[in-house]
Formats: structure tokens, C-alpha cells, sequence
């Protein structure tokens, strides 16, 4: 057993092992495909790295609607199989794998023409029920009049919604959750190490035989031998192809996602909310005191790294929103907004290498050398094991098969007792209850290593803010055991303060860089230099909306 850390002295050591050692598989990109292939082969007994350019997350696995849900709308496109598979990953998720993160979160699916919507809609949601089969973590969906929904959504305007069936999901902090992931895959023994970033293929002929990367840190390169490289680099997938010399039988296109949130009383209700829109479906869902609301579809071709709301998104949610909420949401209601991209496949035709497997696509282009695109946050698991079932063809071994349906993430053990013990550990650590929550519904077992912290400086048992639980404990940890290296990937990852806090958490930039330097060792240049670098990065998304409250 190995320790779960992510720090700096770990990554010294991944750096170091990456330039020296061969490795069975190297997986590139630390999205949660990557985290799902990452932990898939070192849970197998495999030799595993895994390297990321940025930070964990970085890209689309910590802009997503954070949904762990089996996807209504493929029900109308009768994919049931699909949507079989979606809903096992969800109860494995909230009763086994990670029930610490991993939430039921209600859905009321207003309805407008009283009997054929129920009756439409009710079939969909019972035949939705059904197909997650025997196990049954989320309760089963239920008809509601209009009378019980003046109750409970007092926001649903009552002179066009005729009554709603609440049905279940779930929902997760997906950048924490891939984190986690990652995390366990350390604990399984994984090499893992961000901010190095994959420029080339090593060759040995036509065999691919490792990588050639750079560590962005120290500015020095690496050539990472590995028998197998697994490539999860989401939208990034055809420039990364095209830049090895490889063709592959699919190709990535983007389409963007916009969310906004809202503070707690903009929506009265004690359930989230899905609405049927034109082209798809609106989702506002509860997130802590606040909602998240969206999404957005449109085309894409700007910059990967840093997609941006514009003010168009923006109305389309709240034009989306309004159609049947009273009062309406407006927009100097706005505390946040994000963007994502999503990673969509298509497959070239006539392809000999690509198995469009439902929603993602595995791919071989050269030996040694596999990819993995699309799907969803949700079937992150199955995509994991699928690309590592295709890249130990290369070991030429035999290797047992995938185990990860029986292996909880860091945090699992011991999650639903410690939940009973709040009270106690709140008076033992002479901190309130609800922190204890909080902190237990972000690490679970784990909470014992941020207490740790609090035991060695009271200080640390501070909330960092007012209206946000977030203790400053949870800040050092991010640095001392969750891989944080900068402002941004404290802000916008580890806590989601990037998108709960006013003005994007810029004020509280300079209390969280003098938590995380010691840790990291900065100075005070490096200090700057990181809170600048998050102050340009959030600049747009701030002006965004500031231009928003201008025009309204
Ligand atoms: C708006 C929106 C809402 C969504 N909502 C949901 C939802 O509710 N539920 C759901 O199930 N799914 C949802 N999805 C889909 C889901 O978020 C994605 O399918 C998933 O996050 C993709 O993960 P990934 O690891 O493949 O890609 P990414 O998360 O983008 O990871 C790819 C990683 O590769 C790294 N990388 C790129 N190039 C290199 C290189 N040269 N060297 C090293 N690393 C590199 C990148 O930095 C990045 O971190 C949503 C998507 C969007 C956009």
C-alpha cells in the first residue's frame, strides 16, 4: 500500500521515476478518462504513470453540469443500453465507490398539458426507474399534483404547470471527485505527475515506445519509456494525433458549455429543477446554498484551455430559465459563471482501428499506442477499463482483468459511520457540526488528515470566508496532500470558490497564496507571480459579467 499524497516532494519523486524507470502504460492527460485508465491498470498490478499538462481537472472533467446521471434524453433515442450501463456507474457511485462525493440530488420534470404530458413523461421516468435494475441506492420517481408543487417549488409559476414527477440522479464535485480518483491510483501505486506535458511520441520503427514531454516547472525535457501509451486528452485528442503523426479512426469536435449560478433565494425550491428546451434540456440544480444553472450547446473553435461565457450564453439560460419561473432570475442575480467544451466523436468512416464502443470511442493507431474519447463524466469507469483492456494487447502478457467495480476511491471506508459520528468528532475537535459535515462530504475518511491539521494550528479551524464553508485547513491541504501548485488550482479546483465567490474569489487571492507558500515553498515573487497569473485568467469571465449588468 502506498500513500495517497499529491505535494511536492511526491512529485520531485514522479519526475525522477519517469526519467529513470520503464513503465507498462503511460497514460496521457489527468481529465477523469484519464484518472478512470490511470487507476483501472495500476489496480491491476501494472507499472502505471500518469502525466498531466496542467493541473488535474483542468479541462472539461471540472466544468461539467457535475451530474452522475443515466441521461434522459437517450431514452428518446431508445439507447437503452446506454442508459443501463450510465445507471449501474450512478449506484455504484452513491452506495460503494464514492458515496463521500457522490449525492442523490431530486429532479422536478414540470408538466404542462395535464394527461398526455404524464402520461409520456411518467412512462419515460418508470421505464428509467426500471432499468438500473435490482439495486436501488436513489428512491423511485413519483407523480406530483400542482397543489404539492406549490409547496415544494413555489418558484414553478402555477399558471402553466399543471403538476411534475420528481425523479433522482446524483450529483458530484467533479473536480474533487477526479481528483480522488487519481489519488486512489496513487495509493495503488501509480506514478503521477502534473504540468508535464506531452510533445512526442518515442519510436522504436513503427512501435511506439514511450514519450517524450516536458516538465513546464523546471523547463526540463523527459523521455518516459513505457510499453503502452494511453492517450485521454479530451478535445485536445486530433491536435495531439496530428502532432504525433498519427490517424486515428475518429475525430473530436467541441461544443460548448455555459452554467451560471445563483445565490439560494433567486429559485424557491427544495428540489432541482429539469426543463425541456428546443434543442435540449435546462437543468437548475441545487449546489450547496447556491444553484447551478444550464447549459448551453453551441460550436466551438476558440482557445481549449480557456473557454469563456459570453454575454449571449448567458441570456439563453435565464431566457430558458424565465420561461417558467416567477420571480424571474435576473441578471444581477449572477454570482458565477463557467464554461466547458465537450469532447463530441465522430467516427471516419470505414476505419479499421476504431471500435465506436455506445458513446466513446477506443482507438489503436500504432502499436503500442491507444486513445480514448467522449462519453461522459458518468461511464468514466467503463472508459477507464476499456482503454486499458486495448492497451495491455501490447505487454504480451497475461493481465487480470479489471477490477475497479469492487474498489472504493480514497475516503469510501468507513464514510456512512463516520456520518453518524459528526457530532462527537465536532466536540473533540471543538469545531461545529456542520463543518464536520461539510468536511466529511468532501473527504470522508480522509477528514482525519485535515483534523490533523487543526490539531497542530487552531488557527486552521477558521473559516476562510463568510458564506462559504470552506475551513482554511482544507486550503493547506489542497498543497499538502491534494497536488494543488498555484492560486488558480486552489480556487478553481480543490474548493470551487472560482465560481461560488463574488468576483470570482479575487479577494480572498492573497489570504490563500500565504496558506498554500509555505507548503510549496514560495517567496514572496513566487506568491505574486501565482496571484497575478490567476487574476489575468479570471479577468474575461469577471468583465463578462460585469458587461452583462451594464447592457441590463
Ligand atoms: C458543459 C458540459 C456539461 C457536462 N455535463 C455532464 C454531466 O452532467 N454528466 C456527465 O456524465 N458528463 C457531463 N459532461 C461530459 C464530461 O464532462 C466529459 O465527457 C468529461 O469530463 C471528459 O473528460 P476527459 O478526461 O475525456 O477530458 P478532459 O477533462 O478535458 O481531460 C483531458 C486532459 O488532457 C490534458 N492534456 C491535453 N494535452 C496534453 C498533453 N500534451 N500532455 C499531457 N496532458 C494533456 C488536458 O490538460 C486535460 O486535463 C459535460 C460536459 C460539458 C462540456
Amino acid at each position: 500500500m502506498f500513500s495517497s499524497e499529491l505535494n511536492p516532494e511526491q512529485r520531485d519523486a514522479a519526475i525522477k521515476a519517469l526519467a529513470s524507470e520503464e513503465f507498462d502504460i503511460i497514460v496521457i492527460g489527468g481529465g477523469v478518462t484519464g484518472a478512470g485508465a490511470v487507476l483501472d491498470a495500476a489496480s491491476r498490478g501494472l507499472k502505471v504513470a500518469l502525466v498531466e499538462a496542467r493541473d488535474l481537472a483542468s479541462g472539461t472533467s471540472s466544468r461539467s453540469s457535475k451530474l452522475i446521471h443515466g441521461g434522459l434524453r437517450y431514452l428518446e433515442q431508445y439507447d437503452f443500453k446506454l442508459v443501463r450501463e450510465a445507471l449501474h456507474e450512478r449506484e455504484l457511485m452513491v452506495s460503494t465507490l464514492s458515496p463521500h462525493l457522490v449525492k442523490p440530488v431530486g429532479f422536478l420534470y414540470p408538466l404542462h398539458e395535464k394527461l398526455k404530458d404524464r402520461t409520456y413523461v411518467g412512462a419515460g421516468l418508470a421505464l428509467y426507474d426500471v432499468l438500473r435494475g435490482f439495486q436501488r441506492a436513489l428512491p423511485w420517481h413519483k407523480h406530483l399534483s400542482a397543489k404539492k408543487i406549490a409547496e415544494i417549488a413555489p418558484s414553478l409559476r402555477q399558471d402553466i404547470v399543471t403538476g411534475a414527477i420528481k425523479y433522482y440522479d446524483a450529483q458530484v464535485d467533479d473536480a474533487r471527485h477526479t481528483m480522488t480518483i487519481i489519488r486512489t491510483a496513487r495509493r495503488q501505486g501509480a506514478t503521477i505527475a502534473t504540468r508535464v506535458e506531452v510533445n512526442q511520441l518515442l519510436r522504436d520503427g513503427k512501435k511506439v515506445v514511450g514519450v517524450e514531454a516536458i516538465d513546464t516547472v523546471s523547463g526540463k525535457k523527459i523521455k518516459v519509456r513505457a510499453k503502452s501509451v494511453v492517450m485521454c486528452a479530451g478535445i485536445w485528442s486530433d491536435e495531439m494525433h496530428a502532432n504525433f503523426g498519427l490517424t486515428p479512426g475518429y475525430g473530436v469536435t467541441m461544443s460548448k458549455g455555459v452554467h451560471i449560478v445563483l445565490p439560494g433565494h433567486a429559485v424557491k425550491s427544495n428540489t432541482g429543477i429539469i426543463l425541456k428546451t428546443e434543442v435540449s434540456v435546462l437543468f437548475l440544480i441545487p449546489w450547496g446554498n447556491q444553484w447551478i444553472v444550464g447549459t448551453t450547446d453551441t460550436p466551438y473553435d476558440g482557445d481549449r484551455a480557456q473557454p469563456h461565457a459570453t454575454s449571449a450564453d448567458v441570456q439563453y439560460i435565464l431566457d430558458q430559465a424565465n420561461k417558467v419561473l416567477d420571480p424571474q432570475l435576473k441578471r444581477e442575480d449572477i454570482i458565477g459563471v463557467y464554461a466547458g467544451l465537450r469532447p463530441l466523436v465522430a467516427n471516419t468512416k470505414g476505419s479499421a482501428t476504431t471500435k465506436l464502443s455506445r458513446e466513446h470511442t477506443t482507438d489503436r493507431s500504432a502499436p503500442g499506442f491507444v486513445s480514448i474519447a467522449g462519453g461522459k463524466y458518468t461511464t468514466y469507469r467503463v472508459m477507464g477499463k476499456d482503454a486499458i483492456d486495448l492497451a495491455v494487447t501490447d505487454l504480451r502478457r497475461l493481465v487480470s482483468d479489471s477490477i475497479t467495480e469492487k474498489l472504493p476511491l480514497v475516503g469510501a471506508d468507513g464514510y456512512f459511520a463516520l456520518v453518524q459520528q459528526s457530532a462527537q468528532i465536532a466536540r473533540e475537535f471543538n469545531i461545529d457540526e456542520k463543518s464536520v459535515v461539510h468536511l466529511l462530504n468532501r473527504y470522508g475518511s480522509l477528514i482525519s488528515e485535515v483534523l490533523e491539521l487543526i490539531e497542530d494550528d487552531k488557527k486552521l479551524a477558521k473559516q476562510l470566508c463568510e458564506g462559504l464553508p470552506y475551513l482554511k485547513a482544507e486550503i493547506v491541504y489542497a498543497a499538502t496532500h491534494e497536488g494543488a501548485m498555484s492560486v488558480d488550482d486552489v480556487i478553481s479546483r480543490r474548493t470551487r470558490l472560482a465560481f461560488e465567490a463574488p468576483q470570482a474569489g479575487l479577494e480572498l487571492v492573497d489570504e490563500i497564496a500565504s496558506l498554500i507558500a509555505p507548503v510549496l515553498g514560495w517567496g514572496a515573487a513566487e506568491k505574486k507571480a501565482s496571484i497575478a497569473e490567476y487574476r489575468k485568467q479570471v479577468s474575461a469571465e469577471v468583465d463578462a459579467l460585469a458587461a452583462l449588468l451594464i447592457n441590463s
